[in-house]
């Protein structure tokens, strides 16, 4: 493993935000020999690491690449503004996170496209990564970069950005995509014939490789027709039939990914119809893992990972056949005695109450439920399986069984909204609010329901794709009146931004025509226009001007008979379908859930099926669900804690160096128990709602500065063997933390905070700064001026407040130091060449100095650049904080 010190970003990623997410480096990261491996794949997000390491595909993905012996497939994000900036000034490429390769130096760049407001990060993304932007500019050599993702269903836009997109499902289609991509490119044939070879494997779609033309019903461009035999027309997407095992390893120990739990999917697609639903028509039909299986992922990947949450997910995971069964087996599992279950869920109104019970047993979080309209004439509209009763019961039975927080989603602008719909989101927010304080078994306890309203967007392959987008001024009137209405219920119901829906919408069902725009914006600065507040409205309305396309044109009704930007590309439900149900819609009828009996609560063999163009085998359907249902519910005896008086406390010092480095506290604090999980340590937890791992740790170390010397406290089962305990935790560490000691502490012991007093620094000083002042003999003279100080006064500034200190107290030593002490930093992963001084420091209850005000002291009040590094924490006067091995009469490894 080549040392941290000669990574290209070593030299300044710790001035960066969140610097970890640009290095890798975590526990179950896959790093391949690059020369050795001959079809290398880079999955580019297009946003930050921490949105990124949530998205299943990308989980999905980098497992089954990875599996295959002759690929490797790697990691990059969308890197924040600062980052950017930092790339861009230093003249350097956006590199991958595992063997730090630029973008351009693999054979294809997968590019996941979750919703369209992603679309500039795309750009950052080839631009940083040194690939051309467009297709066509791109030489034989440079890498395939290809799409994929929901919004692949609907590329348009984006079209001449991209090589390729695998439509449907990735996970099979992306390596026989990547195989044949490196086969051709191996024997020699041009880029050209190699699109055209993608195109002719089925489930790909090659937008250079097809004619369009201007459909004045659509008013848009559309395909026209294709270029070639190869291409075909239209588009079928790829499927993965059944579900196998979920992906059970996954780097982890990074920085906080937003949902930072182990998420399993359960089922892929959904068959409730809701006629606003993109993913629930075009991943259709539902296909869900055998229970069985998902018990042997969670297992697998929960000591894998040594995460302690588990979300089940899926589009409507209260579907699931086999829900009740398998949660209770899951909340009984001897291994899984500590671990919440969550379900991701937005119809917890379908939970029964042993499964409601179950998951409230370890750890209550939110729970979310989404009736998306008011009334119940609207909810027929967007065929929205819920009453108002059914969703009141609910909230009854959760708040009655702890849970303390309640979200609703709603939409406003779905088609036929009226006035009084958009009213009854804020009438039913209260109902809600009411019901739930009145299933309070105590007034004192409170309970908290927010309401959020997101923006209808008419999406393509959905019964509402012809539909009419509200405009900006429409939007902004709705919100203004609720606004007025959530103050007189007194009910607290949060907007989203209106400029980002109708950014989504133009880009939604956008046409080739939107590069030229999408472009234009990114050069003039938009990026991450999906995060809240962050569209620049403006550059984007002069884009759209300055190529003479008006944002009306794309959000207006479409003539159901039109031929669409999308109508190449066939996702498996039929147009037909689409246009009945989008019928239904006007004449507020309702379509049952397929693939299940008409009437719920019957045993009949015979499932709803309405012929949407899939073929699903509803015999096999029937059969399956047949079993699922009578499978036998686990026994209810709760799985048993680990005691906290059968258990020990040890003390472990480790080596936080290199990648680790740019972890922060909280970040360790996050990682250490799933370390001691992963090890097989039986941990201890706080009781109650909210368990914790019992852990202590020492004084925080500043975000990037390595140490040689950190300590935790663990209170867990006494080890067996405790030489092998510190082996085992040494097997499953992320890059740059190594254990060095353990040693069992005695009763009573005292906690780290309190015995350690004392810290020990090496401080690089940058030579040119020293040089610029005199050289090493001013500096060591100066070192001798603090020294012989009696106080050196210092004001410091925390948020916003001065204090006046004297810092002399607290520095216990100030001197030169060695040339092993430069050998020192190079080994904690800090590149370049120092002047190196000692700095010693006591750390008090009032207080201790810090490294920056140390370094400014030194260059008389003006900042010197500088790297620090750990090396020790002691009690005051220097002893050591583990307990020697007379003291305690055991062994100290
Ligand atoms: S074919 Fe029938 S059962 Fe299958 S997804 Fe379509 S409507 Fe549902």
């Amino acid at each position: 493993m080549p040392s941290f010190a000669t990574h290209p970003y070593a030299s300044f990623i710790q001035e960066i935000e969140k610097p970890a997410r640009y290095v890798g480096g975590e526990w179950g990261q896959v790093r391949k020999p690059w020369d050795r491996t001959r079809v290398r794949i880079c999955l580019a997000f297009p946003d930050i690491f921490d949105i990124g390491m949530s998205h299943l595909g990308t989980r999905i993905l980098y497992a089954e690449l990875n599996e295959a012996p002759d690929m490797l497939c790697e990691r990059a994000f969308c890197p924040w503004t600062d980052m950017e900036r930092a790339l861009r000034e230093r003249g350097l490429p956006l590199l991958s996170l595992e063997n730090a390769k630029p973008l351009s130096a693999f054979h294809v760049v997968g590019i996941s496209l979750q919703h369209e407001l992603v679309y500039t990060n795309v750009l950052t993304l080839l631009d940083l990564g040194g690939i051309a932007l467009r297709s066509s500019e791109r030489a034989d050599s440079d890498p395939l970069v290809l799409g994929g993702g929901s919004v692949a269903s609907h590329p348009e836009p984006v079209a001449d950005f991209f090589d390729a997109f695998v439509i449907g499902d990735g996970e099979k289609k992306a390596a026989e995509v990547a195989r044949r991509w490196v086969e051709d490119l191996e024997r020699g044939v041009g880029r050209e014939e190699r699109l055209r070879h993608l195109a002719s494997l089925g489930g790909v779609y090659v937008p250079s490789l097809y004619e369009h033309r201007f459909d004045a019903r659509c008013g848009r461009e559309v395909v026209d027709r294709p270029r070639y035999s190869e291409a075909p027309l239209p588009v079928v997407r790829a499927t993965v039939p059944e579900l196998g095992m979920f992906p059970t390893r996954f780097p982890t120990g990074g920085p906080e990914a937003v949902f930072d739990r182990l998420s399993i999917e359960i089922a892929r697609g959904c068959s409730q119809g809701c006629r606003f639903c993109q993913g629930g028509m075009i991943f259709r039909p539902e296909r869900e893992r055998d229970p069985a299986t998902i018990v042997e992922c969670v297992l697998q990947s929960l000591a894998h990972s040594g995460q302690d949450e588990i979300s089940l997910t899926s589009l409507s995971p209260a579907d699931y056949t086999a829900m009740a069964p398998l949660v209770a087996q899951l909340s009984h599992h001897p291994s899984l005695s500590h671990v919440a279950l969550n379900v991701s869920s937005l119809r917890a109104y379908g939970l029964d109450d042993p499964t409601l019970d179950e998951i409230r047993r370890v750890r209550v979080s939110n729970l979310t439920f989404a009736p998306e309209a008011g009334t119940q004439r609207l909810r027929e509209v967007i065929n929205k399986n819920v009453t108002e009763e059914q969703l009141l019961e609910t909230v009854r039975r959760v708040v009655r069984r702890g849970w303390e927080r309640i979200k609703l989603y709603f939409m406003i602008g779905l088609p036929t909204e009226t006035q009084e719909d958009v009213e009854a989101i804020v009438q039913l927010t209260s109902r809600v609010r009411a019901e739930a304080r009145a299933a309070r078994e105590s007034k004192g306890r409170s309970v908290q329901v927010t309401a959020s309203a997101s923006t209808f967007v008419p999406k393509p392959h959905t019964p509402f794709q012809w539909a009419s987008m509200v405009d900006l001024d429409t939007v902004k009137e709705k919100h203004r009146r609720i606004v007025v209405w959530a103050r007189e219920h007194k009910v607290d119901i949060k907007m989203h931004e209106p400029h980002g829906s109708v950014l989504e919408g133009l880009l939604s069902r956008g046409d080739r025509r939107l590069g030229p725009v999408i472009e234009d914006a990114w050069r003039a600065g938009s990026r991450f226009d999906g995060w809240e507040g962050n569209v620049k409205w403006g550059i984007w309305l002069a884009a759209m001007e300055r190529h003479d396309l008006q944002l009306i044109d794309y959000i207006k009704e479409i003539p159901n008979e039109a031929t669409t930007p999308w109508s190449h590309i066939h996702v498996g439900v039929s147009e037909e379908f689409l246009r009945q149900e989008w019928e239904k819609a006007q004449r507020f009828k309702h379509t049952l859930p397929c693939l299940r009996p008409a009437d719920p609560a019957s045993k009949s063999d015979k499932l709803v099926c309405y012929h949407c163009g899939l073929d699903c085998d509803l015999e096999q359907a029937a059969r399956i669900r047949s079993q699922r249902m009578s499978a036998p519910v686990a026994d209810r005896a709760p799985a048993a804690m680990v005691a906290s008086c059968d258990t020990v406390q040890y003390r472990f010092c480790y080596e936080k160096i290199g990648r680790a480095s740019l972890l922060g506290h909280l970040d360790m604090v996050r990682e250490m128990p799933r370390i001691m999980r992963r090890a097989g340590f039986a941990v201890v937890y706080t009781q109650g709602f909210h368990p914790k791992a019992m852990m202590g740790f020492g004084p925080a170390l500043r975000l990037g500065v390595p140490s040689f010397e950190e300590y935790v406290d663990v209170k867990m089962q006494e080890l067996a063997n405790p030489e092998e305990g510190l082996a085992k935790l040494n097997a499953i560490c992320p890059e740059g933390i190594r254990f060095v000691r353990m040693v069992r502490l005695p009763d009573k012991a005292p906690s780290l905070v309190q015995a350690i007093g004392e810290a020990r620094m090496l401080l690089g000083i940058d030579p040119s700064a020293v040089e610029a002042r005199g050289g090493v003999s001013w500096l060591k003279e100066r070192l001798g001026e603090l020294m012989s100080s009696e106080s050196l006064p210092w004001i410091r500034n925390h948020k916003g407040k001065e204090r006046t200190l004297d810092l002399r107290p607290w520095i216990l030593e100030l001197r030169m130091g060695t040339e092993d002490d430069a050998v020192r930093m190079s080994e904690a992963g800090i590149p370049g060449s120092w002047v190196m001084v000692r700095l010693h420091h006591a750390l008090t209850a009032q207080g201790s100095v810090r490294i920056d005000e140390v370094v400014a002291l030194m260059g008389e009040r003006e900042a010197l650049p500088y790297r620090a590094v750990r090396v020790a924490l002691t009690k005051t006067g220097g002893r050591s904080v583990m307990p020697s091995a007379e003291a305690l009469g055991v062994e100290v490894l």
